[in-house]
């Protein structure tokens, strides 16, 4: 299959591109470059010593996505182009909402126009809002705490809708829970700007003593050592669950959700731990104040997307702690 990636520079996006084209698929990837680099695209080919297109193009302008659409013979999108910060999307919501719903919208009228029917959407999470019971599952209700996780829940809602308006459309929306690791090359990975927001790229950063130390955001929740709880998954898993959403996509119609997550809760503490003891590093840390907005426990029930896709993340804690610090280490190569 041809499959379009916007925002395949970006950190899920490169990985996914590795893994689509190890399985024999042709690729074109669409990004602006607003938060990636231009040499992912070269390490990408590297790794999987295959060639592909890339456009330098915003999808939130109509006009060049419809062209991109005009001159490739797509079969399938893979929508991963948006901003993803919390914060800042709190601090600017229009730019938000306007990159992430535009470009949805610009993508499906491109879709609808040159008659690609299939796509799968980077979905996450946070739709599930202050979980009121874990682990999460894909019919619990949503609701959101802020405008990215708004952009992610107001797009889920535009998926369905066209599914529902274009009975030959398939969508599959993925929510992811917390991607960390990285290739096993070390050529590719998360390579946030200035200081991370992320509990892993900020370790990685505390371990090469470019960071202090951790800040610990609250050790009062109601968990097993009071720090909160998330499902990190290795990013080549879920990049390999993209190739299980598109062949699903091929033979169904109307809209799916799938969590994709490890089904498994870690603390703060048992990261920091981890990190520790797969790479014999020092991990100094302190316990600071809650950070606002953050929910104590947030951990998938994946066993949707086993049961269906036949997809389940096989990487375990301590190879998301090496990967992480391999590519922490390459980072300035
Ligand atoms: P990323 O920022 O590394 O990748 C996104 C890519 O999209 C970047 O390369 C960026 O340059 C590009 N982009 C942004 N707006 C664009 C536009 N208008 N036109 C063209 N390119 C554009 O993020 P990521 O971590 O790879 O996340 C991919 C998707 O998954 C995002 O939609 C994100 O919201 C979602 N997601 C990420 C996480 C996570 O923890 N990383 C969790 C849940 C969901
Ligand atoms: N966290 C922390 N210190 C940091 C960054 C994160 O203690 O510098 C905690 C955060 O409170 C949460 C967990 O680590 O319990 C995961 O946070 P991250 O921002 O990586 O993911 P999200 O909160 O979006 O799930």
């Amino acid at each position: 299959m041809k499959i379009l990636l916007t925002g395949g520079a970006g950190y899920i996006g490169s990985h996914t591109a590795v893994e689509l084209l190890a399985a024999g698929h042709d690729i074109v990837i669409g990004d602006n470059f607003s938060n990636s680099k231009k040499d992912v695209i070269d390490r990408i080919k590297q790794i999987a010593k295959r060639d592909f297109k890339l456009y330098e193009i915003d999808f939130a302008d109509a006009k060049a996505t419809d062209e991109l659409f005009a001159k490739e013979d797509l079969d399938a999108v893979i929508h991963f182009a948006g901003y993803k910060a919390v914060g800042e999307s709190c601090k600017m919501p229009i730019e938000y909402y306007r990159n992430n719903i535009d470009s949805t919208l610009n993508v499906l009228s491109s879709m609808r126009k040159y008659g690609v029917k299939n796509i799968v959407f980077s979905s996450s999470a946070t739709v599930y809002g202050v979980p009121k019971q874990v682990p999460l599952k894909e019919d619990m209700p949503t609701s959101c705490t802020n405008p990215y996780g708004w952009t992610k829940y107001m797009n889920e809602q535009i998926l369905r809708d066209t599914a529902t308006a274009e009975p030959d459309f398939s969508v599959v929306l993925l929510r992811y829970f917390n991607p960390i690791g990285a290739h096993e090359s070390g050529l590719i990975g998360e390579n946030p700007n200035g200081v991370p927001n992320n509990l892993m790229p900020y370790i990685a950063k505390v371990a090469t003593g470019e960071l202090p130390k951790l800040n610990i955001f609250g050790n009062d929740y109601a968990t097993k050592d009071g720090t909160g709880v998330r499902d990190y998954i290795h990013v080549v898993d879920l990049a390999k669950g993209h190739l299980k959403a598109i062949e699903y996509s091929c033979k169904n119609k109307g809209a799916e959700v799938f969590n994709l997550g490890t089904g498994v809760g870690y603390s703060v503490l048992d990261i920091v731990h981890a990190f520790e003891e797969a790479n014999n590093v020092k991990v100094p840390y302190a316990i600071v104040d809650r950070r606002p907005g953050d929910v104590a426990e947030c951990y998938s029930d994946a066993s949707k997307a086993h049961k269906i896709l036949g997809w389940t993340a096989e990487k375990n804690m301590v190879q998301m702690c090496r990967d992480s610090w391999n590519w922490q280490q390459n980072i300035k190569l």
